[in-house]
Order: structure tokens, then C-alpha cells, then sequence
């Protein structure tokens, strides 16, 4: 999901939104200010009731952030570093950069977004209860009561035992902690997902035949639900089939590397044509590496220019390459480097270039691990 609006950093984690978080706030201020709100509190003007349906549709993104920010705080402090947070027309998604290391980690970086959901339903109903007793004006209570009972269904919603939803990943923290084995717990916990998600959008579908539209919100959410369980369970199979391989058990001396002042047009006359490497490490003075280069992006440069232009110009920066280092689990390394593409891994210990890791290589290992008996994957 594309941030197109940036909040900012909220306690150290880069947080924003997908435009079609608008949508979200809009058809949440739609209802309350069309049927809701008149329903349990009438007697006001139609401005009144809009002015507190975007105020309301507001105060919902607020809770998915919250919720978000509680799982991201928890994966900081279990020393996890958390990527971004982006909300949107479906609700909210932490990127986080890397896997719990243990199951008990799992269950409370998942745990916490549902109980801070609960916690706000509960919150927001209890004022809503108090400030009926003094006497706030119905429309307030009213409010805020739905905005209790939504975040107390954000929280059931969530809890539903399958993969992506939160319940899902707690589910696979229990599978894990009961067998030891994480991959395997995340495929179970995935399959439950991809139930879960049929459930979802034939109920939508059904909600929808009747005349209801929000079915079509079910369907929607079901089949997105069943698109990035799909994602997930085959990096989980990815990751079973590399096994306990390391980085340097497949990584290669690149045979050429390409300086990074080099004009291109020597590069591509002079050095290329001597490997069959199309995408090639780009390095310093000191053999620091400072990105990559393919000759596809070379090919960009107009031939009047591939004289001028240097290699430093034309690279893709460090900042944008999968960088490994040599013990770490190739496992680990293919959740930042899809297989099977043209990329490039720069692997690096104390800064210098060691070697590198291309697609193809994740590609053999996993072929290979086929062909050994099942458990004893290299
Ligand atoms: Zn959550």
C-alpha cells in the first residue's frame, strides 16, 4: 500500500496514509450523518449531523492508528525495527523489518493492537455512559457510544484466527511456541486465513445479492484477506525450502565490479562485455560499495551522454539495494530480496564488499534442498 499522505514520524515510526483512507472517513461520515446519528439522536439539522459524521470518521483513523502504533511500539521494544505504518480505505498495516525471535514476542507484537482497540471501545462507551448521566446533549453521547462499539468490533474483527488478521499471528505464535517450528505454524495459521477470507467475501457476496451494499466492503476485505495470505504462505514455503543455508555458503566473488566514477561509456565498451553479468556492484576507491548497476538502466543513458555521465549517476543507491551480511540465513535474506528477479545482494562485513547474491542463486538452493530427505534441508 502507497503512502500518499505522510503524518510524520509518531514515536520514532514513520507513519502515513493511502488516499483511500478519504473513502474510509467519507462512507464512515455518509452513514452516520444519513441514518445513524438521526436515528439515535433526532432533532438536528442536516449540517449538525455532517459536521459530527467527519468529525467521527476522523476519530475512527485516529483508533486504526493507535492500534497500528501499538504493535509498532511493541516490535521496538522486543527490538524489531519497524519500517512504516499506512492506513487506508481497509483499516491500517505495520510494515515490520524483520521476524520476532521468539513466540512469546509474536503473540504481543499481535496481541497489542486488538487489546488497545479493546481498551478504546471500552473507554470511549464508559464516557458515553458518564456523560449521559451529567447530561451532555444526546448527539455527543451517541458519538461517542458508536465510536466505543466500533473500535469493540475492530477487535473482535481483528481476532479472527487466520493469517494476515492479528488473530492469525496469534494463532501462529501458539502453533510455534506448542511445536518449535515457526514456518511451519505460519502455513497452518495461513490456511485458516485463506478459510477465513472465502468466509468473509461469500457472506459479502450474499450481504450484497440481498441488497445491501456494504456487503460489497465484506467482499472486498475478504478477497484481500485471501490475496496476502496467498503472499505469505509462499515466502513461508520460500523460507522452508532454504532451509539453514547461510549467505556466504552461496554467495560469489563478483568476477567484475564497476567503479563509480567511471564514465558509462567506458564501462559498458571496456568492462561489461568481458562477463556474462548483467547486473553489476558498483564500488569506491576504497572498495566500499555504493549501489548497483544493470546494463538495462545503462541502456537508458542516451548515446550522446554515455560519455559524460558516470556510473555514480545512473546507479541504483546503497540505500535501495538488498544489503546481507555472510552468516546470516539466506531465509532471512529473501524476505528483503524477492527470488527469481535480476537484483542484486551486496553482501559487506566491516563495510568492504565480500561478495554477492543473485536471484538465481536463492533459486538453485531451494531446487536443490528438494532433492534432500524432508528435516534435512542444508
Ligand atoms: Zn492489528
Amino acid at each position: 500500500m502507497k503512502q500518499t499522505i505522510r503524518f510524520g514520524r509518531i514515536s520514532g515510526v514513520e507513519a502515513g496514509a493511502n488516499w483511500s483512507l478519504l473513502v474510509l472517513i467519507l462512507l464512515v461520515a455518509y452513514g452516520l450523518a444519513t441514518a445513524v446519528l438521526p436515528q439515535l439522536a433526532p432533532g438536528h439539522s442536516s449540517g449538525v449531523y455532517w459536521t459530527a459524521g467527519v468529525v467521527c470518521g476522523l476519530l475512527i483513523a485516529g483508533s486504526l492508528l493507535l492500534h497500528e502504533l501499538a504493535h509498532s511500539v511493541v516490535a521496538v521494544r522486543a527490538g524489531i525495527p519497524v519500517q512504516r505504518i499506512t492506513l487506508w480505505m481497509l483499516g491500517g498495516a505495520t510494515v515490520l523489518d524483520g521476524e520476532p525471535a521468539s513466540p512469546r514476542t509474536a503473540f504481543w507484537v499481535a496481541a497489542s493492537g486488538p487489546l488497545t482497540s479493546l481498551g478504546l471501545g471500552v473507554g470511549s462507551g464508559a464516557i458515553a455512559v458518564l456523560l449521559n448521566l451529567a447530561g451532555t446533549p444526546r448527539l455527543f453521547v451517541m458519538a461517542l457510544w458508536w465510536l466505543g462499539i466500533m473500535n469493540v468490533f475492530l477487535a473482535v474483527f481483528n481476532l479472527l484466527p487466520g493469517l494476515p488478521l492479528d488473530g492469525g499471528r496469534i494463532l501462529r505464535a501458539v502453533l510455534w511456541w506448542r511445536s518449535g517450528d515457526r514456518d511451519r505454524a505460519a502455513l497452518s495459521a495461513g490456511r485458516a486465513g485463506q478459510v477465513i477470507g472465502y468466509l468473509l467475501a461469500g457472506l459479502g457476496f450474499a450481504e450484497w445479492l440481498s441488497g445491501q451494499l456494504t456487503g460489497l466492503w465484506l467482499l472486498m476485505i475478504g478477497f484481500v484477506i485471501v490475496m496476502s495470505v496467498g503472499t505469505e504462505s509462499r515466502m513461508t514455503r520460500l523460507r522452508i525450502g532454504l532451509g539453514r543455508t547461510t549467505v556466504a555458503e552461496v554467495m560469489s566473488r563478483p568476477a567484475v565490479t564497476a567503479y563509480v566514477a567511471m564514465p558509462v561509456e567506458r564501462f559498458v565498451t571496456e568492462v561489461a562485455p568481458r562477463t556474462p553479468e548483467t547486473v553489476f556492484p558498483v564500488v569506491d576507491l576504497d572498495g566500499a560499495p555504493t549501489g548497483t548497476v544493470s546494463l538495462r538502466r545503462l541502456a537508458q543513458v542516451p548515446a550522446a551522454r554515455r560519455g559524460d555521465v558516470r556510473i555514480a549517476d545512473v546507479q541504483r543507491p546503497l540505500a535501495d539495494v538488498p544489503l546481507a551480511r555472510p552468516e546470516e540465513l539466506l531465509a532471512d535474506l529473501v524476505t528483503r530480496m524477492p527470488p527469481a528477479t535480476d537484483e542484486l545482494a551486496l553482501v559487506t562485513e566491516h563495510g568492504r564488499l565480500v561478495g554477492v547474491v543473485r536471484g538465481q542463486d536463492i533459486d538453485r538452493v531451494v531446487q536443490l534442498n528438494a532433492f534432500r530427505p524432508l528435516g534435512q534441508a542444508a
